[in-house]
């Protein structure tokens, strides 16, 4: 084992260090399998029940009229997500773009959004109109509110009924921490929230940014109240393989506001054509849930190293999982640089490349993002990333298998240990 490892790069003392930690987490690594082993069999059912055959994975182009592979799909996903109706596109870009249209589509002028987790994710206060844009909601006229969160990074439930008010019509609530360091949601805290809102405000929307949450626990937040549950398939329900695409499950009513809002008024769901990508939505749906196990392996080998050397790191060593995030405060744009420079030079693709920081479409402030990726961008895949700025915390996610997430984990210690930049 040592010597495949050196050949790549890694030093003794760092293999070595990297065992240690290993022996004690362990254990953890049985109960993420068993989640794993629940979803896998929840994905299966889904597609059983909706009778998937290979007629789905057929290619479609033009309108898409009468395209069962896509058709089927989004059954699949309600299924799974135990909602009504689900709208799942390759002509919903990335996970911004899904979130965009769960709102656009559900709150008029005159109408108020709510988020009472705080700040939501950096792209969205575009959309919102938080930071001026073209096109925002604040353009169309509808105002925004946020509560925030305790200092103990808990629902401040006082500011919450405070700001529920009659112009409330949908509230956001985003499950994982994004780029902040609070702690990501568990589905039954969200619950909570869902249940309190709702016993203030019953007609309320509630929608949930679940971005990084899909498959981490045995529920979704559609299990507990949301309305409309959103995320991006080049994230956790992609598998890895899902070259494009997000998804909205929710209300019939919540999703058909959606479908007319991405395609146009009339048209909805009947339009768009799946332009062959259905196979690998398909499979990377079915491997998601091994694909995430593998991912919090990954979180939790890099928790339990990072904080051993000293590091604070989101969630801590030993806390329970919600998301696949993992976000470790560096303390130095240095120490960022060579984190990321490890992960990437432990991918199969891009290695060579050397990440710098730079500015990014929707962040306010310089990020670097180390992936090699297959699929641009994707962040299932083996990725850290980070804004530079304090409290310069790097945010590592993904792998989509562990042995590579442990590869990468021990990369990025080696290169903060070739600049010295660690002590150990
Ligand atoms: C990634 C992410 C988004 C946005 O998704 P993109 O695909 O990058 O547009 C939104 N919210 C959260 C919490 C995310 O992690």
């Amino acid at each position: 084992m040592e010597n495949i490892f050196t050949s790549l790069g890694i030093s003794d003392k760092v293999f070595e260090f990297g065992e240690k930690i290993l022996e004690r987490i362990k254990p953890r690594f049985e109960e993420i399998d068993k989640t794993a082993e629940y979803n896998q069999a929840k994905v299966i059912g889904a597609m059983q029940k909706n009778r998937v055959s290979a007629t789905c994975f057929a290619g479609t182009t033009g309108y898409g009229y009468d395209d069962l592979g896509r058709d089927t799909l989004e059954k699949v996903y309600a299924d799974i997500f135990h909602t009504e109706a689900a709208l799942v596109r390759p002509q919903i870009t990335c996970g911004t773009h899904a979130l965009a249209t769960a709102l656009s589509a559900n709150l008029l002028p005159g109408d108020e959004l709510l988020s009472p987790v705080g700040r939501p994710y950096d792209t969205l206060e575009e959309v919102i109109g938080i930071r001026e844009s073209k096109c925002s909601l604040k353009e169309y006229g509808v105002t925004y509110r946020e509560a925030e969160l305790k200092e103990d990074g808990t629902f401040d439930y006082d500011a919450i009924r405070e700001a529920i008010n009659e112009k409330t019509k949908l509230v956001t609530i985003q499950r994982s921490k994004g780029y902040k360091t609070r702690p990501t949601f568990s589905v039954k805290q969200i619950g909570e929230l869902i249940s309190f809102v709702k016993s203030i405000k019953p007609d309320v929307i509630c929608m949930v940014d679940n971005c990084y949450g899909e498959f981490v626990e045995r529920i979704e937040p559609s299990d507990v109240g949301a309305d409309m549950t959103v995320g991006s398939l080049i994230k956790n329900p992609g598998g890895g393989l899902a070259p494009v695409g997000g998804y909205i499950c929710g209300t019939k009513e919540a999703v058909e506001r959606c479908a007319y809002r991405l395609s146009a008024p009339g048209l909805g769901q009947e339009v768009g054509a799946n332009l062959g990508v259905m196979t690998s939505l398909y499979e990377g749906l079915f491997l998601s849930p091994t694909v995430v196990a593998s991912a919090l392996k990954g979180a939790i080998f890099a928790a339990n190293i990072y904080e051993e050397l000293g590091f604070k790191v989101v969630p801590n060593s030993t806390e329970s999982r919600h998301d696949i995030i993992q976000a470790v405060e560096l303390g130095s744009a240095e120490r960022m640089k060579a984190f990321c420079h490890g992960i990437q030079a432990a991918a199969p693709v891009d290695s060579f490349a050397i990440p710098e920081p730079s500015p990014m479409p929707g962040y306010d402030s310089d990020v670097i993002m180390a992936a090699g990726a297959f699929v641009q961008g994707s962040s299932i895949e083996l990725s850290a990333d980070g804004p530079i700025r304090e409290p310069y915390a790097v945010y590592f996610q993904g792998g989509l298998t562990w042995a590579h997430a442990k590869l990468g984990i021990l990369m990025s210690l080696q290169k903060l240990h070739e600049k010295n930049l660690v002590e150990f």
